[in-house]
């Protein structure tokens, strides 16, 4: 988290971002990151205390709106409301800040219309999808966003190029080869040595650039650098199953916390990978 903070501080904030994890937490993060980027202390921020800060803090600043369901479901007048201001300019922010809670329960009309303002987005908005449930969102919302998940104490550092192109070869193993044996591949996982948290944020960033790929979405990749091996995964997996993997992954990451043994996380995993690719 600290080191996406200091990306927002570094001016680097995304049009679109789902925060994955338990409402309360994920509503907690989609204020800081107002404030981060609304702040008007800059060497300070969050401070807390100027005027920015201060209304967000109360809920009533006028440029950082919230929605959520209304009874069973988030409606698609809701969510058309939500994008009419869109395009307007913030009031008192430098950046507007829209949070959809419990972004799941929006019907699918309602993600459908929400879908061309993530494509275009406006230069001073930003979409903040609150979310426990990532298979009830379209797959063409979720590409269109950065994923970040707040449900387990994931870290953000990146694991090495070889490391990274190595995990990345296996997806596309298991991509093109059903009858892979998850087995001797959760060994050579572990084998690696790296954090599990780090190897599933790698995981799930790279099942976000197959779904980017997969639907067409101008947002550009996370993993660049692996654009090739991207582009020929895409090629043997279809649009379900870049979601359900990524579920697959966003799962044990939670689970992970909770297990001793790594050779059964990556074990699970695979196993789970292998029902749905
Ligand atoms: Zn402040």
């Amino acid at each position: 988290m600290e080191k996406f903070l200091e990306t927002l501080k570094a001016g680097f904030v995304s049009h679109a971002y789902i925060f994955l994890g338990p409402d309360e937490r994920v509503e907690k993060q989609a204020k800081l990151l107002a404030r981060t980027v609304n702040c008007e202390n800059v060497e300070l921020s969050p401070c807390g205390f100027c005027d920015n800060c201060r209304k967000i803090l109360n809920g009533i600043h006028p440029d950082v709106m919230e929605i959520s369901a209304e009874g069973a479901s988030i409606k698609i007048d809701q969510v058309r409301n939500l994008i009419q201001s869109f395009a307007e300019k913030p009031l008192e922010a430098s950046r507007k800040v829209y949070i959809i809670h419990e972004a799941h329960k929006m019907t699918p009309e309602a993600q459908n219309a929400l879908l061309k303002t993530l494509e275009e987005p406006a230069s001073q908005s930003t979409a903040v999808l609150l979310t426990d449930n990532l298979k009830l969102l379209l797959s063409t919302v979720i590409s269109r966003c950065q994923v970040l998940d707040f449900s387990s104490a994931s870290r953000m550092n990146p694991l090495c190029v070889e490391t990274r192109q190595k995990i990345a070869g296996m997806v596309l193993e298991m991509a093109k080869n059903p009858e892979i044996d998850p087995g001797s591949m959760a060994r050579q996982i572990a084998e690696f040595g790296e954090e599990p948290e780090q190897v599933l944020d790698f995981l799930s960033s790279l099942y976000r650039d197959i779904l980017a790929v997969k639907t067409k979405s101008r947002v550009s990749a996370i993993n660049a650098d692996l654009s090739d091996v991207i582009y020929r995964c895409a090629t043997h997996i279809t649009e379900k199953s870049a979601v359900k993997a990524l579920g697959s992954v966003f799962y044990q990451a939670r689970a992970v916390k909770s297990r001793g043994n790594q050779n059964l996380i990556w074990y699970n995993l695979l196993i789970e990978l292998q029902e749905v690719v």
